[in-house]
């Protein structure tokens, strides 16, 4: 399949999805995940229009942004290493995976050093799988608490990965699920501000997370393949 076909067919899902959820596809950011593939097959998809790039390993990410960084929105979206904080901090525009107190404080040292701020997504492991990263649900509202506490850190939202499985209504269990905790986040007003996004969805489940609320979704596979 062409990049081209293959981006059809993101765009008529992401339209049905928003069919049935009484959404718009103008407010559904898509991230292209570019983990898979190099700079000239980046480069290729970024001439198709997409603005968000997704990356989720220092190492890889670091040279595809020195060849086209000015090109689009680099997020972060992998495991990030305290140590590698400093490499990414103001190179990527948005964090997808704050999940712990030692990234937090990594993150603020590094922000105040450079004079910045960092736009962070919490990175909930709303399945509660083993392997999966994410702070804990029932950690969630403390931990936010404390973020709050940080003036360099900005929380655009919060960010899940769903487990990867047929199940559906499990599926969209989990999405619902980081919904609501947002939406008590936002009740409580634990931060001064609306967190209003929710990045949630991959090339499997992206039509059930945008029906759950997704605002940024993280498209790979679907993509290049
Ligand atoms: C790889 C990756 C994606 C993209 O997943 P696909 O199934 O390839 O679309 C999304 N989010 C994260 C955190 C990833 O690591």
């Amino acid at each position: 399949m062409s990049l081209e076909d293959n981006i059809k067919i993101i765009k008529t899902r992401i339209e049905v999805a928003c069919k049935k959820s009484n959404r718009k596809p103008e407010d559904i950011k898509i991230i292209a995940v570019t983990k898979y593939v190099d700079i000239e097959k980046i480069d290729e998809v970024l001439d198709f229009g997409f603005d968000h790039v997704g990356e989720n390993k220092v190492q890889d990410a670091l040279l595809k942004y020195q060849a086209l960084h000015d090109r689009a929105t680099w997020h972060f979206i992998g495991q990030l290493q305290s140590k590698k904080v400093k490499s990414v901090i103001d190179k990527f525009e948005y964090i997808h995976s704050l999940d712990r107190i030692s990234l937090l404080k990594e993150l603020d040292n590094r922000a105040r050093q450079k004079n910045l701020k960092v736009n962070c997504f919490i990175q909930v492991n709303v399945s509660g799988e083993e392997t999966k990263a994410g702070i804990a649900k029932d950690e969630l509202l403390s931990f936010a608490k404390i973020v709050s506490e940080y003036n360099s850190i900005r929380v655009e939202g919060l960010m899940t990965i769903a487990p990867n499985i047929q199940d559906k209504e499990i599926v969209r269990s989990v999405f619902k699920e980081l919904r609501e905790l947002r939406d008590q986040i936002n009740r409580e007003k634990i931060f001064p501000y609306q967190l209003k996004e929710l990045s949630m969805g991959m090339s499997n489940d992206f039509d059930i997370a945008i029906e759950e609320g997704a605002t940024y979704i993280r498209v790979g596979t679907l993509l290049f393949k």
